[in-house]
């Protein structure tokens, strides 16, 4: 336990919850031993409290064994127990955000995400390497491979193309019914080489400077956000140039790869040192990423000030077009969306303790319906594509699908890209048999793009 928490006055705390820098950097931080006694520890905590039992596959996991064990109790679970607890968990971040009272500074000391993290780090370097995890989350290569061969990447990995994808399943272990990313031949990058000029009379014109992150997903597979964001910021009068360097390194992370991740993080604050300097906020395209350049990051390298800097100035693309509203106002122009939208909050931006940004954006378009969804979608990157655990990506993510549909609007959009994906697949798949009646998806600021008719 840490010497930073505070002594109990209470049960549960009352302060705001913090995080203990990562220790990647010492050995002790990978010894399994170790690792598994803090396991022991917290999930002992979790055993008396419960709380979580609804919030994913891992709790309801932990909370079998244990039931299931001869005493009832943690000390008669097997350890290999505790690496079906880590292969469930998603990192979503929503048992240390919205549920657990027992978080730093409380002395329980809780921490299951960061926990299950140092477990796949302690894991990966006792050798327990995924390799097709791993080269999934090759996200920058496999772009720029898959950039020049868009059309035949797209039919090759299309769900419809079943044999071939039985194929991949067999020999990659892909799940034959993920959704997977589509590929462009012309990136985001390639779209916005030349930057969209500042809008003269838009509110914001002369006052603000952006440096979008493209983020892999963006740059690769979304390229429509981009240009989506470009516009609508430009329309606002900022000056707006896309900046990609590399991805942010979430599927590292999630693999539990601390020092590529910590390397991507020097790099890219490195990056935008200068941009920062002439005066740019940077801007952020997609939820995971936001969160690793504000949260996790910082959390990696706590003494770089340039990532520090770099995650003061970073906002989520729809935080920041709320604050240009809230300090300049929005250009005019903004037409109803028709049907109506349903905004999936993804657990990576409830994460950013920023509040239902998308909803509070799209609520700025007048005569438009937005609902709010708050259920985790159960994708968590590769997590939802490979097949061991596929099913349980479908299983989490049935709840926040069966809420979309009842509440029955035309358009539905989530902070996560891959989030919009898997919830209109379960959709489709499960939710509504009619395919035509499942929701448009896009990203939200692609609909207020629309709703400006840019
Ligand atoms: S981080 Fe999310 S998936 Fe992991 S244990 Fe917590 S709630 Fe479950
Ligand atoms: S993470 Fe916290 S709230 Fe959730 S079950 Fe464990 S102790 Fe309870
Ligand atoms: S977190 Fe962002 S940059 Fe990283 S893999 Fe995901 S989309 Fe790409």
């Amino acid at each position: 336990m840490s010497d930073s928490v505070k002594d109990p006055a209470r049960e549960g705390s009352l302060d705001a919850p913090f995080r203990h820098p990562i220790a990647w950097r010492d050995d002790a931080y990978y010894d399994l031993e170790k690792v598994e006694a803090e396991m022991q520890r917290q999930f002992d905590v979790c055993h008396t409290c419960r709380r979580c039992f609804n919030l994913c596959d891992s709790f309801p996991r932990l909370f079998d064994a244990i039931d299931e064990s001869p005493t009832g109790e943690l000390d008669s679970v097997p350890k290999a127990a505790y690496g079906k607890v880590a292969e469930a968990c998603t990192l979503c971040d929503m048992c240390f955000l919205t549920k657990c009272p027992y978080v730093p500074p409380h002395p329980f000391d809780i921490d299951i995400p960061h926990l299950i993290l140092r477990y796949r780090a302690a894991k990966r370097r006792a050798g327990e390497v995924e390799f097709v995890r791993e080269q999934l989350g090759k996200t920058d290569r496999n772009g720029k491979l898959a950039k020049p061969v868009a059309r035949l990447a797209n039919w090759a990995t299309a769900r419809e193309n079943t044999p071939l994808r039985k194929l991949l399943e067999a020999i990659a272990q892909i799940d034959a019914e993920a959704e997977l990313p589509k590929y462009h031949s012309k990136t985001a990058t390639d779209r916005l080489k030349a930057p969209i000029p500042p809008n003269p009379a838009g509110p914001a014109f002369g006052l603000r400077k952006v440096a979008l992150y493209a983020t892999c997903f963006v740059d690769y597979n979304e390229p429509d956000t981009a240009v989506a964001a470009a516009r609508v910021l430009a329309l606002q009068g900022v000056e707006v140039q896309l900046v990609y360097p590399e991805c942010c390194g979430m599927p590292q992370l999630e693999a539990g790869h601390l020092d590529d991740v910590a390397g991507r993080a020097e790099r890219v604050a490195a990056h935008f040192a200068s941009w920062i300097e002439n005066g740019y906020d940077v801007v952020a395209l997609t939820a995971s990423c936001g969160l690793m350049m504000k949260f996790e990051w910082p959390l990696l390298l706590p003494e770089s000030a340039a990532v520090k800097r770099l995650s003061g100035a970073t906002r989520d693309i729809s935080e920041y077009v709320v604050e240009l509203s809230r300090a300049y106002g929005l250009a005019e122009g903004l037409m109803p969306v028709e049907g109506g939208v349903t905004v999936h909050h993804a657990c990576h931006a409830r994460a950013q303790n920023m509040g239902a940004k998308s909803a509070e954006m799209l609520r700025l378009i007048p005569d438009t319906r937005v609902e709010l969804v708050e259920r985790c979608s159960g994708h968590g990157g590769t997590f939802g594509v490979m097949k061991a655990t596929h099913p349980v990506a479908r299983k989490v993510g049935r709840p926040a699908a069966r809420q979309v549909a009842a509440k029955g609007q035309e358009n539905l959009c989530s902070d996560c890209p891959l989030a919009c994906k898997h919830l209109g697949q379960l959709l489709s798949a499960e939710t509504s048999p009619d395919a035509a009646a499942s929701p448009r998806q896009a990203h939200p600021i692609e609909i207020l793009a629309r709703a400006y008719a840019l």
